[in-house]
């Protein structure tokens, strides 16, 4: 008999379950003769807004374009301008921090909650300086960043809040407000290893300005607010309609797949006893658990044994963004939570392809691993 694996994350497998459907949803464009825009890109932004409760959704090329366009059309309304200062998370993807140092402005890190991973935002304060602008959350791991108390005393002294909402569609803050509706603007991200994932690139900006609504518009399409009148020098940063198209089969399926996740989460929160991991903290509602991220000292170790039991696993993430080559201006910095996560973390499966059994199998299994 071979032995059972568990893959980390099978994309084929996960997007057979939907497969008929989303055939079916590329046919229509197919056939429909509108290749740029079009219903599809229309229905998706429509359904992008009824589940975050905004009022305006901008579908566009990736997560990192949905950043970028945030920080550059603030810059083209004189929100924000070359040399401001933007708070960001220390424990992110990199793509947050490209986003903003991109436009000239500054990234000013923060560490991470050693109990959420998230920012510490008992310490966003006192990264406040009089040349802050702005103050980045990033929703990592699928759970909801938000700290209402602090979040309504920045913005009451002028500072913006964006979210990087990549890894967290339909989580809520502890107020039932959805992820994507917290702040000023959101960006999402639809690669297809998201909770929600195209059959390539695609993202989205949410926001209730009308204002900035209009600006992502124009600078996602050359700059351009009618057509053939340019008001600002844009980009082609388009949502494409074959995307959009399998996005709103997928959508359907958001609550469920968030379900699931939530499911298997709960089964290793339950499951896994080995002291010689630290567990994620449970939430219920405020994470939909993009990843689901155990600590351990000795991770070699630990990798090592999963190896040899079959269970895939992947590393979120070993290097922060301002220890990467591209930052070596931030190398200096020294922000111990996030460098004690990335010596620490280890993702376990968590994916459409994972079963309930699977994860009660995977648990049994971790809980004979000794360092
Ligand atoms: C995936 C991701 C991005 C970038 O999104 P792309 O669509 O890959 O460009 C940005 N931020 C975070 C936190 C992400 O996980």
């Amino acid at each position: 008999m071979t032995k059972k694996v568990y893959p980390f994350l099978n994309l084929a497998d996960a997007t057979a379950l939907l497969r008929d459907e989303i055939v079916s949803a590329i046919t229509r464009v197919v056939y429909s003769g509108r290749y740029v825009g079009g219903k599809e890109c229309i229905d998706f932004e429509a359904e992008m807004c009824r589940l975050t409760g905004t009022k305006h959704c901008i579908g566009v090329s990736n997560g990192l374009d949905a950043l970028r366009l945030i920080f550059r059309a603030y810059c083209e309304l004189g929100r924000l301008e070359p040399g401001d200062e933007v708070i960001v998370p220390a424990n992110t993807y990199i793509a947050s921090v490209l986003a903003v140092s991109e436009m000239g402005l500054k990234p000013v890190f923060v560490d991470a909650d050693p109990v959420t991973l998230n920012i510490d935002w008992t310490k966003v304060e006192a990264a406040v300086t009089p040349k802050t602008r702005a103050l980045m959350t990033v929703h990592l791991y699928g759970r909801t960043s938000w700290n209402a108390e602090i979040a309504k005393k920045l913005r009451n002294r002028g500072i913006l809040i964006v979210e990087d909402n990549a890894q967290a569609i339909g989580a809520l803050s502890a107020e039932g407000i959805s992820t994507g509706a917290l702040g000023d603007a959101a960006a999402f991200s639809f690669y297809p290893t998201k909770n929600i994932g195209a059959l390539g690139d695609a993202g989205c900006v949410t926001t209730d300005s009308s204002e900035l609504a209009a600006m992502v518009r124009a600078l996602a399409n050359y700059g351009s607010d009618v057509r053939y009148h340019n008001i600002v020098k844009g980009y082609n940063c388009r949502l494409d309609p074959i995307q959009a198209a399998v996005l709103n089969v997928k959508l359907r399926q958001l609550e469920a797949e968030n379900r699931r996740r939530r499911e298997i989460a709960g089964i290793y929160n339950k499951n896994i006893t080995n002291p010689a991991l630290t567990l994620p903290l449970w939430q219920n509602n405020e994470s939909v658990w993009h990843q689901y991220v155990v600590r351990t000292s000795n991770r070699q170790s630990f990798t090592d044994f999963l190896d040899k039991n079959g269970i895939g696993w992947d590393i979120h993430y070993a290097t922060p963004p301002y220890r990467q080559p591209c930052y070596r201006e931030f190398s200096h910095l020294h922000l111990p939570v996030t460098e004690e996560l990335c010596r620490t973390v280890v993702s376990l499966p968590i994916s459409p392809s994972t079963s309930a059994d699977d994860a009660v199998e995977i648990s049994s299994i971790i809980n004979t691993y000794t360092p």
